[in-house]
């Protein structure tokens, strides 16, 4: 499969697509305490769906796993260790996707600060993963199950094609 075709009108420009980083890095995986941050959002809808539509179709992932970086500790919610892919599902509110994450009205000077964080570091995990050798999926909670698993399945064959 063509990772390009994920870039299709489906798919938000930036996600839904594909970073690609260099072979060769070394992440860290290091099992991930079991110690229930209270921010965690985990285990969501979506989240399952993916889950559930990736082990169907024969894949086999790890989520529990908090991937030690040099530059950070990033915690991706699926994570093939073999292919070194990573798959966010990321809430259309915290992450601001561009059709439900409208800031809120109120209490603005307390949400924006916070949801640009949110922005920044979800730039800097990626890119921290993509400089190890990750190859980094991201897909809206709002996307169909189907979006992730394809973007999943044309990441896993590029790698295997190497
Ligand atoms: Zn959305």
């Amino acid at each position: 499969m063509n990772p390009r075709k994920y870039g299709s009108s489906r798919l938000r420009s930036s996600y839904g697509s594909i970073v690609h980083g260099d072979v060769g890095g070394q992440g860290r995986v290091s099992p991930r305490r079991r110690n229930m941050q209270a921010n965690r959002r985990r285990d969501t809808g979506p989240e399952l769906a993916l889950r559930s539509l990736l082990h169907a179709k024969g894949f086999r992932y790890r989520t529990d796993l908090r991937l030690e970086l040099s530059g950070a500790k990033v915690r991706p919610d699926i994570v093939f260790t073999r292919w070194k892919v990573a798959v966010f599902v990321d809430g259309c509110f915290w992450h601001q996707c561009p059709l439900h994450g409208t800031n809120p009205k109120t209490n603005s000077s307390y949400w924006g600060p916070k949801l640009e964080r949110n922005r920044q570091r979800d730039e800097r995990n990626t890119a921290e993963l993509v400089a190890h050798g990750w190859t980094v999926i991201r897909i809206w909670e709002h996307d169909e199950p189907l979006v992730g698993l394809e973007a999943v399945a044309a990441a896993i064959d590029e790698k295997r094609g190497r």
